[in-house]
């Protein structure tokens, strides 16, 4: 969106994923689709914008009794449990939804039912009958996670029936040798059963025109390269029912016993939440997260507007492996209603790994939200600060503690926080807490003044354009205008002579703090609150800033304290040593039929020349297109940039990688290898990479990004 459109944009609805109730989640979740989405929604209140930021807990799907069966209680406990986990966390952590619901609430089963039928009435859910596994003994259809047996491709005797665990394979049910239920331990027979299917090819030439030519330019190239390889790569009918019993049931005569397909209501509960949000909102029991947005009186109804009037934006904040869900599945859903708006965009983000490895909370290797929270009870902020720097928007990205601890020590603290504890403790000493008055301003004193004008209308259109990271850095580039001043101007050492060059500079100084104060509020919102305080500063907005006259002569200042506060060696090293110590207490418990083997490494190879070396072209390139190849499970088709060309590479990595994995991948591959037919298709070069422990291929990479054509040597 540009300034220039906001025009006819009445109202925004803002939607964060759905945290999944099965357990407690991680800071990687909270860079994707939290963080992210209270900071354009903390900006669109501050420019006065009417909108709703809802999210909530997704409680439906078969994990949930699986984690039931798991913990030895009831699903209804373990929703309850982590619900309330996930809604404190997030909140602590300052992510300021309007409502944060539950999709095991009544209206969230209404709204879900009503949707299922509008679409059943209009004749476009299919049925069809087919065999799956069934449990004699429970008498229950198996969902495939409930399936366990041995995998046909390296032995595990405890796959699952969608995944090995142990080799990394996609599975289906009848695959497994010797399968067994997981519920009752006998041998599971076929059976046949009835669902309803949501048939998406029907959908593709209109998905083509919506997303491939309509959102070509304005949606990132992440989310659209995966939407176009899923409509390339063919869309399949999907299920939109199962047969379980936990979950909100099909609303059918002749359903006993299916419920609604997960990834069918969990979407469903944006819509829900909202309209839960303005019944409690029409009743006065609740009101809206911003006193600058404040819309008056309600009415019920009034949800509606937020998702069935064209003059809405709607858009959904989510991380990489939701995206499907959200531009393809469920805009599918909400067109074929015919009665509801589509997104405008789906800034999903990538993934945020943790000290050099994937973040996991069943391998233990991740930083829980509760953990953080447990250790830094006063520091939310540092926080929020240290992943919107470091946001995986465009590729994945890590977090480190010592990048944590670099980020608060150095920035923070050094930037941010000493400009304004410097501003304030000297008027303190100088001028008895109250602003002073300015003088004749200097060349220095106007070029800051004009500095500070520019800030707001580039914070802001980076947020706009979902450039969350850019706004941060610019965020602290103000910090560091205002520091240079007082390091340029260095009013201590002139008190003596010029106190009227003093109050002068103070008085830039403290307008700049409450530019600051105002301006970091959609990513510090803890400490731009305590600033406020300090300065005496009433909630101010967007529009205001950008001046130096926020604060009036004599204007009395509240009583100052550090913003933020240095975190020593010994804290962050605890951290690691803590990470560590989980990691191993969960490697531990792993059943013995499941640790990993270690494979005897393989013998040297006979000697060459750098001649013989010499003669291989290897170089660096990057996906922009990865397809399955049809008939085969281990080939890939690539397509390369590859700095000379474009050129088609097949690899026997589809086992490994899926083709939405591989777009804007670097990697690293023979350009020079004479071209090889496979399957009727030419490969033009091979694609290196390295197998890990499990059996799990590595792509060969460099540690940065290379430009395509680059030479390997
Ligand atoms: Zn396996």
């Amino acid at each position: 969106m540009s300034m220039s459109e906001a025009g006819n944009i009445k109202r925004y609805t803002v939607t964060s994923a759905l945290p999944y109730a099965n357990g407690p989640k991680h800071i990687g979740h909270l860079a994707g689709a939290y963080i992210p989405a209270d900071v354009y929604v903390r900006f669109l209140r501050l420019l006065q914008k009417n909108v709703v930021f809802v999210c909530g807990s997704d409680e439906h799907g078969t994990a949930i009794p699986n984690q039931a069966l798991k913990e030895g209680t009831t699903s209804q406990a373990i929703i309850d449990k982590y619900h309330v986990l996930i809604r404190d966390c997030l909140y602590q952590l300052g992510i300021s939804f309007d409502i944060y619901h539950r999709t095991s609430e009544a209206i969230h089963h209404q709204t879900s039912q009503e949707f299922f039928l509008t679409l059943f009435n209009k004749g476009l859910l299919t049925e069809v009958t087919s065999e799956q596994y069934f449990d004699d003994e429970v008498k229950m259809f198996l969902a495939d996670r409930y399936i366990v047996g041995t995998c046909p491709r390296c032995g595990n005797p405890n796959a699952y029936g969608d995944q090995c665990e142990r080799c990394g394979s996609t599975l289906s049910p009848s695959e497994l040798i010797n399968p067994h239920s997981t519920l009752s331990g006998k041998a599971p027979v076929l059976r046949s059963t009835k669902h309803w299917y949501l048939p998406l090819q029907d959908y593709e030439p209109w998905l083509r025109e919506w997303i491939l030519k309509s959102h070509e330019k304005d949606w990132k190239t992440n989310v659209y390269g995966q939407c176009k390889s899923w409509i390339d790569s063919g869309l399949l009918p999907r299920a939109m029912t199962r047969d379980l019993d936990w979950g909100i049931k099909v609303p059918l005569p002749d359903a006993e016993g299916k419920v609604l397909y997960v990834w069918f209501d969990a979407p469903i509960g944006y819509i829900s939440a909202t309209r839960a949000l303005f019944s409690e909102l029409s009743e006065g029991k609740k009101k809206y997260s911003s006193p600058q947005s404040d819309f008056g009186k309600v009415k019920p109804d009034d949800w509606k507007k937020y998702w069935q009037d064209p003059d809405t934006k709607l858009v959904h904040f989510v991380g990489k492996d939701n995206i499907v869900f959200h531009c393809i599945i469920f805009p599918v859903m909400l067109h074929a209603s015919e009665q509801y708006i589509l997104p405008d965009n789906v800034p999903a983000n990538e993934f945020m790994n943790l000290e050099g490895d994937k973040m996991s909370t069943s391998r233990g290797w991740s930083i829980e939200m509760h953990e953080y929270i447990e250790s830094f009870p006063d520091k939310p902020d540092v926080l929020r600060y240290a992943l919107l720097t470091n946001l995986p928007e465009t590729k994945d990205s890590e977090f480190t503690w010592k990048d944590f601890q670099s980020k608060n020590n150095n920035e923070l603290v050094a930037i941010f926080g000493n400009f304004v504890n410097r501003a304030l403790v000297l008027t303190q000493k100088y001028f008895d807490n109250k602003v002073p008055a300015r003088g004749k301003l200097s060349d220095v004193d106007v070029a800051v003044a004009k500095a500070v004008k520019e800030f707001p209308g580039r914070i802001g259109a980076a947020i706009e354009g979902y450039r969350f990271r850019e706004a941060t850095a610019l965020m602290m580039d103000l910090s560091r205008t205002g520091n240079k001043y007082l390091a340029e101007t260095e009013p201590w050492k002139i008190a003596k002579t010029d106190m009227e060059r003093v109050g002068t500079i103070l008085n830039l100084a403290l307008q700049i703090s409450a530019n600051l104060a105002v301006l970091t509020e959609p990513f510090l919102p803890f400490s731009s609150r305590k600033l406020k305080n300090m300065l005496q500063l009433k909630d101010l907005l967007w529009s205001d800033t950008g001046s130096v006259d926020l604060l009036p002569d004599g204007h009395a200042l509240g009583q100052s304290s550090l913003l933020f506060e240095k975190i020593e060696d010994s804290i962050i090293e605890d951290q690691i040593r803590k990470l560590n110590e989980k990691k191993m207490s969960v490697e531990g418990n792993t059943p013995p039929g499941e640790a990993p083997v270690a494979k005897p490494v393989k013998p040297l190879k006979p000697e060459v020349t750098i001649d013989d070396f010499s003669k291989l072209d290897i170089r660096i390139g990057k996906v922009i297109a990865a397809e399955k190849m049809e008939k085969s499970d281990k080939l890939l088709k690539l397509t390369v940039n590859s700095g000379l060309d474009t050129r088609t590479i097949l690899s026997g990595i589809a086992k490994h990688f899926t083709p939405e994995e591989m777009v804007g991948q670097q990697v690293t591959f023979i350009a020079n290898l004479a071209p090889r037919k496979m399957m009727g298709i030419e490969s033009q070069g091979m694609i290196l990479s390295a197998e890990d422990k499990d059996g799990k291929l590595k792509l060969l990479q460099p540690n940065g990004e290379v430009e395509p054509g680059a030479n390997v040597s």
